[in-house]
């Protein structure tokens, strides 16, 4: 059995404990700084409101477990959770609107929820004030989590199975050999381990310091405060019931003015994210003392009084019984916020067996501590957890700059109405690719990811509307999915299918594999056959043990021991840089995506503008479909690769980044006697959804096995080699699939979708959108969905866009060039 060592016995740790002991591990210590009576972390004063629904999957059924399992831990009669039911309030028009796509996030992702009018919010909650309240939206399962209780009653019953709890004992060194962990220092000794997962919570950054891993967290103040005694509650027998049971109207949110409100039997407590953010500096804390109370704990500051004043005086507005009250006791608690609002989670890329479960609310607490105890004993989790990987964040994201800035954002937009597409404003201007200097000349609209900027369309292209054929003339939008948005995207799409375009593929992830055990590495990994001659290009999945998919890759073979890897992501690197490790005989990955560029030429003149800058041969027998080779291009030392994202003939053209901006002038120029443009990544989008291409993470991710996601074209049923998920797949291949990722298309050709939508069909929520894009050369929306199996071509579904029903239709796919007669022209 594995010794397991787990630090930070807060409602994450002891959840961890409890979920390890429910699949039979038993060898399980737990070291926690503060009295295990009350170790003083963010657990110990957490008011403990549950709202289950955001725009994340992952996150609501993350919560969705964590309610279930606080409504099962229970003692005396008396579980952990107080279903009292949520309900969040809109004040303005615009968070109306919003509500109903809350509502429609509720409805993808299964969550019993209902828009209520605002004579039906003041009959739920009678302290109202009538004249503010426009509707709201009430989910009957939130309620309040009794966290310090669960956490107590988990230590209990997981002591009594024989774990091991250290109270009052800081961990203050972690111990390895050979990059695996043996075990944490202790001011006494040590505990070894094979395993070691730290559940520290905000002091997540100090354990990190321990092994020169970053732990892209901050640790903010959060203002709470409890007002005296209303004097119209007085007198309830509410009252004397414990903390967490005292309440019995829904928590509540009034996000117009950054406020949640909850009961304490006749008084009340109000959060308020509307503060300046108040960084902390966890390792300036101090130890925490033996003598933990209410009051005292290293994650409770001093209340500063006048940052909470707006909220005290709109909380007045808003339930104008609190005008007889004042605030009696609050304070600056503390809890960690990341950069993108995820908690950070997984297994360290620098160190074997280290794992962390950090930035973790309450609310995913036991959701999170299930995925990773999944993790540790099958190796992968139910849910999927791509977005909340510790690995997901790129290098300049883990700076301390970066970290800082990006999650105080988070803390001051946490209740913002926020666009999908909406882009940071600061940090930007990270990563720019060599071409970025020309995109901007020709007018390019960034948007960001992992730090590069990327153009999404070029206001160059505008002039091109007025000689769109009226076939092509992009449709109206609604205000919300016209932003972040141009027409100019169709003239893009209309150009690439119809003359040729370029695109800036550069912030796409590139890595080498390379050495004497590349080949077997990715042999072992992969889905598909890679043993193919060098100038190959093959497409494969990486899957987990049980074969969900982890990602998809191209796997480009340059030399006989040279690959190169097209990935999805910086956990794709930390993934592979880890097997390749582990596997011992040399082979090394090496990530080139920001020391090389690359350019999509794509188009039925891209030949014709390849054949004006270089002399070597790009006809099908040159460089057939998929097939690889180096090539000189205006003088220029380039890998060039027959594939295309959006489904037409041509190339991605990869150089160094030294020659970057000298291969986009030469290829611009050459262009302009064929018409050829800049494109942006809304028409890139838009082209690839109408050939059927999925992107990871998007559209499937671990919860999906390759035949439900129409991806077993990618599984070579005739590789002998093992590889992970191999025996998993032999199975699933005999299986029926009960779900399947449909392309759909809008009836009406015009109503937009932008995805995460539910789908119903006989007036029942059946599944969810994925990506959606006006496909242009289609003439109509379309969305990926995942629905039921037995849904087949052709039934008529409706997708719900802010309460309005959409007709839609599956159609077979893929919508453009089924052939490929445009691919392998
Ligand atoms: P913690 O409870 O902080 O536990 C970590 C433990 O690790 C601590 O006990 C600490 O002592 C221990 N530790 C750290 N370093 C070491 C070390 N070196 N050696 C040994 N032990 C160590 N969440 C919600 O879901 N709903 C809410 O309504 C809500 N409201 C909040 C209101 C306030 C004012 C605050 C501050 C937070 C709120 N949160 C809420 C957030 C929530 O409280 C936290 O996210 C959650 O409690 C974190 O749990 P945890 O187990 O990860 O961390």
């Amino acid at each position: 059995a594995k010794r397991v060592v787990i630090i930070g016995a807060g409602i994450v740790g002891t959840n961890l404990a409890d979920e390890l002991v429910a699949r039979g591990w038993s060898d399980i210590t737990v070291v926690e700084q503060g009295p295990l009576h009350m170790p003083g972390g963010s657990t110990s004063h957490a008011p403990g409101l549950v709202f289950q629904t955001t725009p994340s999957k992952t996150m609501t059924h993350l919560a969705r477990y964590t309610v279930q399992k606080l409504l099962s831990i229970e003692k005396d009669g008396q579980n952990c959770f107080n279903q009292v039911g949520g309900l969040e309030l809109a004040t303005t028009p615009a968070r109306l609107e919003d509500l109903k796509r809350k509502h429609g996030y509720a409805s993808s992702w299964g969550i019993n929820a209902r828009l209520v009018s605002a004579e039906e919010c003041l009959e739920m909650y009678p302290h109202l004030n009538k004249d503010m309240v426009l509707g709201g939206l009430h989910i009957p399962s939130d309620g309040l989590a009794l966290a310090a209780r669960a956490t107590q009653l988990l230590i209990e019953r997981t002591a009594k199975a024989g774990v091991r709890y250290l109270g009052s004992t800081p961990v203050i060194g972690i111990e390895q050999v050979n990059g695996r962990v043996t075990g944490v220092t202790i001011p006494n000794g040590t505990v070894p381990a094979d395993i070691v997962v730290s559940c520290a919570g905000f002091w997540g950054v100090e354990i990190g310091k321990m092994i020169g891993l970053p732990i892209p967290l901050l640790p903010l103040a959060h203002q709470y405060a409890k007002t005296t005694a209303v004097p119209v509650l007085a007198g309830r027998d509410l009252n004397k019931k414990p903390n967490g049971l005292n309440a019995v109207l829904p928590i509540l949110r009034h996000q117009d003015q950054d406020l949640y409100f909850r009961e304490h039997g006749g008084q009340y407590g109000i959060g308020y994210y509307g503060h300046r953010p108040m960084p902390v500096d966890a390792g300036s804390l101090g130890l925490t003392s033996k003598n933990v109370d209410e009051k005292n704990m290293p994650s409770r500051l001093e209340f500063t009084k006048e940052d909470f004043d707006p909220a005290w005086k709109e909380t007045q507005n808003l339930l104008p019984i609190l005008r007889s009250t004042q605030i009696e006791d609050g304070f600056n608690g503390i809890f960690s916020f990341t950069p993108d609002g995820g908690p950070v989670f997984g297994q360290a890329p620098n160190l074997d067996g280290f794992y962390v479960a950090e930035a973790v609310w309450v609310t995913h607490s036991a959701g999170v501590a299930r995925a990773l105890a999944e993790v540790l004993t099958e190796g992968r989790s139910q849910i999927d957890m791509t977005e909340c990987e510790l690995t997901r964040f790129e290098e300049i994201q883990l700076s301390q700059d970066y970290i800082s800035e990006t999650s105080q954002q988070n803390f001051v937009e946490i209740y913002d109405i926020l666009h999908p597409l909406q882009p940071k404003e600061s940090p930007r201007s990270l990563r720019t690719s060599p071409f970025h200097a020309r995109e901007k000349e020709l007018g390019a609209y960034f948007l960001e990811l992992g730090g590069w900027e990327r153009p999404f369309w070029y206001d160059s292209n505008a002039g091109l509307l007025n000689s769109l054929p009226s076939d092509w003339k992009p449709v109206e939008r609604d205000t919300w999915s016209a932003q972040f948005y141009s027409p100019i995207v169709a003239a893009e799409a209309w150009k690439t299918r119809n003359a040729v375009a370029m695109f800036d593929m550069t912030s796409f992830h590139r890595f080498e594999v390379g050495g004497p055990g590349a080949l077997q590495l990715l042999q072992r990994l992969t889905t598909s056959d890679v043993s193919a001659k060098p100038g190959t290009i093959t497409w494969a999945l990486l899957l987990n043990n049980h074969g969900g998919i982890r990602s998809d890759i191209f796997v480009s073979r340059l030399e006989e021991n040279l690959f190169q890897i097209g990935a999805n992501s910086a956990t794709d690197f930390a993934y592979l840089s880890r097997e390749a490790r582990r596997q011992g005989q040399w082979v090394q990955v090496r990530e080139i995506t920001g020391s090389t560029c690359c350019i999509g030429l794509w188009g039925p003149r891209a030949r014709d503008v390849i054949s004006i800058v270089s002399t070597d041969d790009f006809s099908n027998k040159g460089l057939p479909y998929f097939g690889v080779k180096n090539a000189i291009i205006s003088g220029i030392p380039t890998t060039v690769f027959r594939k295309s994202y959006v489904g037409e003939l041509g190339w991605e053209i990869q150089t160094t980044a030294e020659y970057g901006q000298r291969l986009w002038d030469a290829i611009y120029q050459a262009g302009k006697s064929h018409g050829l443009i800049a494109a942006g990544r809304a028409a890139f989008n838009s082209l690839r959804l109408e050939k059927g291409y999925r992107t990871y993470g998007t559209d499937m991710n671990t919860e999906h096995n390759p035949y439900e996601a129409g991806l077993s074209y990618t599984i070579r049923a005739s590789k002998w080699e093992e590889y992970v998920g191999k025996s998993a797949l032999e199975r699933l291949s005999k299986q029926k699939p009960t779900r399947r990722l449909r392309c759909l298309t809008v009836d009406d050709g015009r109503s937009m979708i932008l995805g995460k939508e539910p789908v119903f069909k006989n007036g029942k929520s059946v599944g969810y959108v994925t990506s959606a894009a006006f496909g242009f050369t289609v003439r109509k929306p379309i969305a990926y969905a995942w629905l039921p199996g037995n849904l087949a071509e052709g039934a008529s579904v409706e997708i719900e866009y802010f309460g309005r029903r959409i007709n839609a239709t599956i159609a077979a796919e893929p919508l453009y060039d089924p052939d490929m007669k445009r691919m392998l022209a």
